[in-house]
């Protein structure tokens, strides 16, 4: 089923999100559901507080990207109580990111491009690897919505005024986007 993303402005997208046991109910449904999601709004990453739910999970899928990038052909990671344990500062890198919570804002981020992250897969085996690339910024992306923040707080005070009005207007519900959305007021 393919769920509404929370936009911003919704108090869920600034929760710090929980860990989850293997029991969770309706994980499998769940699961399903963000995949179904993601695709439907051609996004490339999406984490649970952008459907309404404060736990950590995460899905991500880099085919999208994968004529730009060969080696992320048929990538698909499902990364569940996920946590960024080391970031390795010693090199930054600058790109521009969206998100399917902020519609039509987009902003360069300067990021680790080394991290060293610790999850369960969808069947709940641990994992605990550096990833460095796209990857790792995709990854820092999506794991700051389990922390409550958005790629918006990573930008300059001066960056952040220009788009104050595109913001307002994102919690007022005034906006346009291609998929299904819950602002927090219409
Ligand atoms: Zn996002």
């Amino acid at each position: 089923m393919v769920l509404p993303i929370y936009i911003y402005g919704q108090p869920v997208l600034r929760k710090v999100a929980q860990d989850i046991t293997p029991d969770h109910p309706g994980l499998k449904e769940l699961l399903a559901d963000m995949w179904e999601t993601l695709a439907e709004s051609e996004g490339i990453g999406l984490a649970a507080p952008q459907i309404g739910q404060d736990i950590r999970v995460v899905v991500i899928d880099l085919n999208p990207l994968a004529e730009d990038y060969p080696e992320y052909k048929d990538f698909k990671g499902t990364y569940i109580n996920a946590h960024i344990v080391e970031l390795d500062d010693s090199k930054t890198s600058t790109s521009e990111e969206g998100c399917l919570s902020l519609p039509a804002i987009h902003e360069k981020v300067t990021r680790p491009t080394r991290i060293r992250v610790q999850w369960v897969d969808e069947n709940f085996q641990p994992h605990d690897e550096w990833v460095e690339g796209y990857l790792a910024r995709c990854m820092q992306h999506e794991f700051d919505h389990l922390e409550g923040k958005m790629f918006i707080d990573r930008i300059s005070p001066l960056r952040k005024q220009l788009i104050k009005s595109k913001l307002k207007a994102l919690t007022q519900g005034r906006y346009r986007c291609g998929y299904k959305t819950k602002p927090a007021r219409r």
